[in-house]
Order: structure tokens, then sequence, then C-alpha cells
């Protein structure tokens, strides 16, 4: 029997673990031991990993949409429909684009970028789980200038409190939670924000209740109580900045009552600090919030402390950083990046479109030529039904997925790829 290192594709916790295999077919899996992030401890779902190559209906063969149905067709002849269609919208002027996946790997995603740029030739590319995550990825960016995750979910065990917001994250995240609860074995604080009753509010030791979508007003509540100048701590940063005197006449209004307080006391005095942005990822501001809370409390760019964005999707952050939208290129370096652009212009050999493209919701609605690598936007954007219309208007749709999903069933080509089981490749 063979043991196969491997990573697991069903969160961004990112645990590793040994997929066993027999005379080809995977049949079991065995925990890593020595996996810096999961150290031999995986959830129930990464148990059955294994089986995950089987759990949907499975593409075997190309196939090509002949009078309304999808037909078994060869690689050569789907290959060539493909190519033949596209090269026909793209000759009589219309736009094309492409989608990538926060379930490919780094590897897949950064040539699903270089065919839309350097073959293609727009920079319409976007995954759909982009719009899920977008904002808490620029609210983060507002304050910080990048979206990296300043710790690991190591360095979290370590940390002396933590502040999760709107997270159920047992469920969500298990080797998350995992960490938190051996940081609290430990005696760190848990400070929990959000307005359910989950695993993680029971641990904790404040809870403070906000309603769905204004968890950024009670992190505004907890900058108050850092920052108003009567406090005049020192542990907190300060800066006679503009943005920074805007910052304090924002939160003149801002409520503070004891338990903000109490909590923004024990962030500020913590050593290692982690507020860790749930699963509330649609709020901009509420990401800057957090993020501003960091630096505030200088927790930002010092070991051991800073913002730990928790994903839903495994890669996520690595579609990111191939440059899977339409304002970055590889690196997550921005569009307007001249030594980026040149860089890449020499060793694509093509010249690279200066223009921006669009996000994935207008992409899907303006494109009439679309190439979709594992990714199923009815399933993953917010409006299910509008995304489903926009892909049914598209001349020529070809996707490239390990089962059938909705998006295929819409496909004129539709082309078998590996599952995570089956292919070699890096997470972000
Ligand atoms: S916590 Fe996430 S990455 Fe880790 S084993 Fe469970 S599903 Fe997989």
């Amino acid at each position: 029997m063979l043991a196969v290192p491997t990573t697991c594709p069903f969160c961004a916790c990112g645990c590793g673990f040994y997929l066993l295999v027999e005379n080809g077919q995977p049949v079991g899996v065995a925990p890593s031991e020595t996996h810096p992030v999961s150290h031999g401890r995986l959830c129930a779902r990464a148990w059955h990993a294994h089986q995950a190559v089987l759990w949907g209906e499975r593409l075997r063969h190309p196939l090509i949409r002949r009078n309304g149905n999808l037909e078994p067709a060869s690689w050569t002849s789907a290959l060539n429909h493909l190519t033949h269609r596209l090269k026909d919208l793209i000759d009589s002027g219309k736009p094309v684009g492409m989608l990538g996946s926060a379930r490919a790997t780094n590897e897949e995603n950064y040539l699903a970028g270089k065919l839309a740029r350097a073959g293609l030739r727009p920079n319409n590319i976007d995954f759909s789980y982009r719009a899920v995550c977008r904002s808490l990825i620029q609210g983060i960016e507002d304050v910080t200038g990048a979206f990296i995750p300043s710790i690991t979910l190591q360095e979290v065990e370590s940390s002396e409190t933590i502040l999760l917001i709107e997270g159920d994250l047992a469920e969500t995240h298990p080797q998350a939670a995992s960490s938190i609860m051996r940081a609290l074995e430990q005696g760190a604080r848990l400070v929990t924000i959000g307005c359910r009753r989950t695993q993680m509010v029971r641990l904790s030791s404040l809870h403070l209740e906000a309603v769905p979508g204004d968890e950024g007003y009670v992190i505004n509540g907890l900058l108050a109580a850092l920052i108003r100048p009567e406090r005049g701590d020192r542990r907190v940063a300060t800066a006679d900045t503009e943005e920074y005197a805007s910052l304090i006449h924002n939160l003149e209004t801002s409520e503070v009552t004891e338990e903000l307080r109490r909590a923004a006391e024990w962030i500020a005095r913590a050593e290692w600090a982690v507020p860790m942005p749930g699963l509330r990822d649609q709020c901009r501001g509420t990401a800057a919030a957090v993020a501003t809370l960091a630096a505030i409390t200088r927790h930002l760019h010092r070991p051991g402390s800073g913002i730990l964005p928790l994903l839903a999707r495994s890669n996520a952050r690595g579609a990111c950083e191939m440059g899977i939208a339409p304002d970055r290129l590889p690196g997550y370096e921005p569009l307007a990046c001249g030594p980026t652009q040149d860089r890449l212009q020499n060793l694509w050999d093509r010249s690279l479109p200066a223009s921006g493209g669009t996000d994935v919701e207008t992409l899907l609605e303006s494109v009439s030529g679309l190439i979709v690598l594992a990714d199923d936007p009815p399933s993953i954007l917010p409006g299910a039904r509008r995304a489903t219309a926009a892909l049914q208007k598209i001349e020529f749709l070809a996707v490239l997925d390990v089962f059938a999903t909705p998006t295929t069933e819409m496909a004129e080509v539709a082309l078998p790829i590996a599952s995570f089981a089956e292919t070699e490749g890096t997470l972000g």
C-alpha cells in the first residue's frame, strides 16, 4: 500500500495527511504526525477524504453538446471545437473571459491566468468565491496594504487573547477551533462577537452580542474604548495624522460599555493577540475595523500577534496570489505594476492587455465566450438565479471540472480534470 502525502481540500486550515492507495485507488487516510498545521489531528471530514473522488458524478470523457445533449467526444475533437469557437468569437471582436477556482491548485490557477491574459488576451478573469470574500480582503488591505495573514494557527495556540468574529469554527474550521481550545487550556482569553450561541461562544471569556452584519459597530466600540484621548494608554499606537484624527472623530459617538472596556483592556495588554475575522466575510467595514484594532494595539507586525482571516474555500488565497482577479497579476501585484507586467511579458512572450477586466458578476453578464476551471457560479455566488441566467446567455461556455455541476449542464464543451487525489500541486 502506498502512503501519499497531501493537503486536505475541504477548508482553508490546510491540514496534512497521507492518502493510502492500493492498486491505484485511494482506500483510506492516515494523519501526518509531523505536519506543521495538523500535528496528527484531523477532523471527521478529512478521514473520509479518500472517498471524495467518488462523491459526485465524475466527468469521465470530454463532452460536446450536440442537438441539445452533451455527448462523449475524443480529446482532439473537443479541444478543436473549443479553440475554433473561441477563435471565432475573438476574431469577431466579442468579449471572452475565464474563471479560475478556489478549489484548484496554485499551478492550475496560474495556467488559467496565463491562458486568459496571454492567450485570450483580456483581463476578464476572476473566480466566484472572490465575490464572497472580496470585502474581507479589501477591508484588511485598506488598513494594512496587503492581504497576508500575519500569524499561523500554530501561533494562535500561544496567544493570550483571541478575538473571534462570528464563526462556528467547530463546524467550519475544526483545526482552527482546536488551536483556540489549546490556547484556552493554557489560560488564553477568548472574546467572541456575533449573534449565534456557537460552541466557541460557550467557551469564551466574554461574548459581545452583535446583530448580523453589525459586528463592525461592536469593533468600533472596542476601538473607541482604546483610543479616546482621556484614556491616554501608552500601549495604544497613536499618530499625528489626518486618518487618526478622523478615526477619533468617527468614534466619538460610539457607545462604550463596561464589557467593551474589559475586552479592549485584554486586547491592549496581551503580548500575543489574534483578531480572527470569521465567516461573515461580506463586510469591508468590519474587516477594516478589525485590521485597525490590530494595528492600533500594535499587534499587526509583532511575531505571534496579528490577523488570521478564515476563508471557507481551501485555496481562495492561492487563487488571489496567482492573479485570478481582474485587477491583479500573479504575486497579487496590481495590474498597473510595470515591473511585473514586463516580467510576465518576457516570460510569456506576449504583450499583455493593459485595461482592467470586470468582476465575476459583471463578467458573466458581459462575455460571449467563457472557460470555467473547477468553478460553479450558481452554487457559490449570492444570486444563484442571476448567475444561471447569465451563464445560459453565454454563446460559448466550456467547463473543466472533476464532477458534473449545474455549470457543466449548461456547457457546450465539458472536459474532465483530475481530483485533488490524482494531481500534484500546491495550495496558497
Ligand atoms: S480542519 Fe479543515 S483542513 Fe483540517 S482536516 Fe478538517 S476540513 Fe481538512
